[in-house]
């Protein structure tokens, strides 16, 4: 069943009813081995470290989500991220967002730099900066937009020219975004990466990645990798991930309505010194995020007045508004970065600014968060 809607092929792809039984979801394969009909004879499945039924549904429904020819799924983010990361070698240089995730930042600095791997990280919304820190031996641009958590927008077809001209592979992770708000595909990126635990798993029950490409012969690279190096999904956390995915698009919409009316209510606060939201006229990319985007997006930064304490002073008196890490799940999160999931940026040039709080705008009803909002901010 194919369909050049996003919301179709989100339930349908790769998600027929189960020849043998009827069953109209595709059942959880919770095998580590597989009968052979023969010896090397298969049916196409011989260890679920290689691959597994369940997986195969949801990395070929990810593929088609993101309009790629491949997916590819991991026991997380980071076990996504790892793996694209050993396309590369000892001498290789990688160009980075500045604002690149804080796991991502550190896997990069504190252990790829130590197998002999070269990073630049730079501002990337500066197109000229981004190409004096091109070099002869620059082998991948990596990309992340919206940021985290300071939501820069990273024009990603300019960057695809820039990089084609070096050769070099362009890989977003589209985690923030998610497929059904930006297909970095179709603007020339050559991979997507995901954490699936974010806005595809979106229940906060699960914690999962992917690789998604239309490049054949680096598919045929990341599959032998995923398989090699092994940092594969269990069955029912693939499972959970393909449920996740089929309300996407739905997800999507009412995230980002709340998200914006949560903005504009920020923006027009008097204990508000600075709202970061890529729906807003007031944001830098403003004009870029609305080419290269459906919608915004769910994530909303701000900063209050009474800086770093009066910060952590908000984030514990909002009562819907869950303190804790990751987001793009149902329910609304609220965090301080520089405390929680930038710590280990602190002290570096990627350094947070301790007042800065971060919001992960969930689907409840809207006039409950911004009355959330409004207490917690009334905090003396
Ligand atoms: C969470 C996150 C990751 C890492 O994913 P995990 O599933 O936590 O390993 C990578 N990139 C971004 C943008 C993220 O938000």
């Amino acid at each position: 069943m194919v369909s050049d809607h996003f919301e179709t092929r989100a339930i349908h792809v790769d998600q027929e009813p189960d020849a043998a039984t009827g069953a109209i979801i595709p059942p959880i394969y919770q095998t580590a081995t597989y009968a052979q009909e023969d010896v090397g004879i298969t049916k196409g499945y011989d260890y679920s470290r290689t691959a597994n039924p369940t997986r195969t549904a949801l990395e070929q429904c990810l593929a088609s989500l993101e309009s790629g020819d491949h997916g590819l799924a991991f026991a997380s983010g980071m076990g996504a991220i790892t793996t694209v990361m050993f396309l590369f070698k000892s001498g290789d240089h990688v160009v980075v967002c500045d604002d690149a995730y804080g796991g991502t930042y550190r896997l990069f600095r504190r252990i790829l730099e130590s197998y002999g791997l070269e990073f630049t990280f730079v501002d990337m919304t500066d197109l000229a900066a981004t190409e004096r820190a091109i070099r002869p031996n620059t082998k991948m641009l990596w990309i992340e937009t919206p940021t985290n958590p300071l939501l820069k927008v990273v024009n990603i077809a300019a960057l695809a020219v820039l990089g084609k001209e070096q050769s070099a592979l362009i890989v977003v992770d589209n985690t923030f975004a998610s497929p059904y708000l930006q297909q970095p595909l179709a603007l020339g990126a050559d991979i997507v990466v995901h954490s699936t635990t974010k806005y595809l798993g979106g229940h906060s029950d699960v914690v999962g990645g992917a690789i998604i490409t239309s490049n054949d012969k680096v598919f045929e690279r990341l599959k032998f990798l995923q398989n090699a190096a092994g940092a594969v999904p269990g069955p029912f956390d693939c499972w959970l991930v393909l449920r996740g995915a089929k309300t996407l698009a739905l997800r999507m919409d009412r995230h980002s309505e709340n998200a914006i009316r949560v903005a504009h209510f920020l923006e027009s606060h008097p204990r508000v010194t600075r709202v970061i939201y890529p729906g807003l006229e007031s944001h830098p990319q403003h004009e870029l995020a609305r080419k290269q985007m459906r919608a915004f997006g769910g994530m909303v930064s701000f900063i209050p007045k009474g800086g770093a304490e009066q910060a952590r002073k908000i984030a514990r008196a909002t009562r819907l508004f869950t303190l804790g890490e990751s987001l793009g799940g149902v329910e609304s999160l609220i965090e301080v970065p520089s405390a929680m999931t930038h710590l280990s940026v602190q002290g570096s040039p990627l350094e947070v600014d301790p007042a800065l709080i971060r919001l992960s705008v969930g689907i409840e009803h809207h006039e409950d968060l911004l009355a959330d909002l409004a207490q917690a901010l009334d905090q003396e």
